[in-house]
């Protein structure tokens, strides 16, 4: 089919991508009198948004931006102080509590919507997009991205559309079901970007170890994992752990296992200190990406200005959320990330426009 452009003047910012990070992007820009439009690959937006705590949308943490920089931990944390620094955990949830959203905090910080409901949240981005007039073209992934002396065309399978500038917001890799297939990461790739392997954060892993399997069914709301190396314990994590059929489960272990894909560790333990007792289990197998709550990898940290979350070496091009290389523990810390990165290359991109 012959492709069409859409566009005869630019639209000031294309979104490519209606998740977490993609729709808290345009409904800053709406606020801020950006006009955007937003691409989105299936046939309804935050697919993944809304699966998240098992539907419940563990959305933030009610802590201050220094503690959650230092829960995220190195070499993530550097690079997203400017992004948590200016939309730190409180004003996350004074974003969404502003268009209605009630709130209600675990005693351990971690904020949800008070219904329970991840479509609460959803809901607000759909509303505020509708309020402003945003246009959601759905059902439309994007192929390609060009980059032009006055802009970029972005095109789609039956159309183009010329804009200023383009923000990149197409998740990582896991579940891909929801939308998310790395189709940012190809078009960062294609445009000469440095691209760091996916892999599985914050998974589950599987075991063959009897004590574990034997036990399948069990969950201790507050058990310890810890990741041993060489004898030492080099990580440890309070919180949930769950028995299941082929392996483990739960926060804790999956804070370990995201410590593990950070560092690169191949030989490692998992020792878990529950009211049963300690056991160690020998050399668990992480579950494949697909199956993680986060993906690790993507657009390298070193090609992005961190003040900015634009690309170093296409100026108007800007990445958000998880297409980039950046994740944190479980506990609303990667919303967190998607929103305040997004909200970070909003305004900057708004301050830029001529
Ligand atoms: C089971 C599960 C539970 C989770 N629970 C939590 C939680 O409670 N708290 C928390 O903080 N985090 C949680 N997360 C992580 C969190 O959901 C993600 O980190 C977050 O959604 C990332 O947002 P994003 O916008 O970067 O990507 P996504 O939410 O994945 O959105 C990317 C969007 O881009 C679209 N897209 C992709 N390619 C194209 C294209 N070519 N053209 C147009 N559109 C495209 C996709 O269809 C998708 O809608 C959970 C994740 C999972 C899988």
């Amino acid at each position: 089919m012959k492709k069409t452009a859409l566009t005869h003047k630019p639209v000031s910012l294309a979104v490519i991508g209606g998740g977490a990070a993609g729709l808290f992007a345009a409904m800053t820009a709406a606020e801020r009198g950006v006009g955007c439009l937003v691409f989105e690959r299936k046939a309804r937006v935050a697919a993944k948004l809304l699966m998240t705590a098992n539907g419940r949308c563990n959305f933030t943490k009610d802590i201050s931006a220094e503690r959650m920089l230092k829960d995220i931990g190195e070499p993530v944390a550097s690079f997203v102080r400017p992004a948590i620094s200016s939309c730190p955990p409180s004003a996350v949830a004074a974003a969404l509590k502003s268009r209605g959203l009630r709130v209600k905090r675990m005693m351990d910080g971690r904020l949800f919507p008070a219904s329970e409901k991840a479509a609460d949240v959803a809901h607000i981005f759909g509303d505020a997009l509708r309020d402003k007039g945003v246009p959601v073209v759905t059902n439309c992934p994007v192929t390609g991205i060009q980059p032009m002396k006055n802009g970029f065309i972005v095109a789609t399978d039956n159309f183009t559309v010329w804009a200023k500038s383009v923000l990149v917001a197409t998740g990582g890799v896991s579940f891909p079901k929801t939308g998310s297939v790395g189709d940012g990461q190809r078009f960062a790739r294609e445009l000469g970007l440095a691209v760091e392997p996916c892999r599985a954060g914050l998974v589950g892993c599987d075991t063959d170890d009897r004590a574990v399997l034997s036990r399948a069914g069990r969950r201790f709301e507050k058990a310890k994992a810890s990741v041993i190396v060489d004898g030492r314990e080099v990580f440890s994590s309070e919180g949930e752990v769950e028995f299941e059929p082929t392996g483990l489960s739960g926060a804790a272990v999956y804070n370990c296992t995201r410590h593990v894909a950070r560092k690169g560790f191949s030989g490692w333990s998992l020792a878990l200190d529950t009211p049963e007792g300690r056991h160690v289990v020998e050399k668990p197998h992480m579950r494949p990406v697909k199956v993680a709550i986060v993906t690790i990898g993507g657009v390298s940290m070193d090609e992005i200005d961190p003040s900015t979350m634009e690309s170093r070496k296409i100026p108007g091009l800007y990445f958000a959320g998880e297409v980039l290389d950046i994740d944190g523990p479980t506990g609303g810390y990667n919303l967190t990330l998607a929103f305040a990165t997004a909200r970070l290359a909003v305004d900057a991109l708004s301050r830029r426009r001529p």
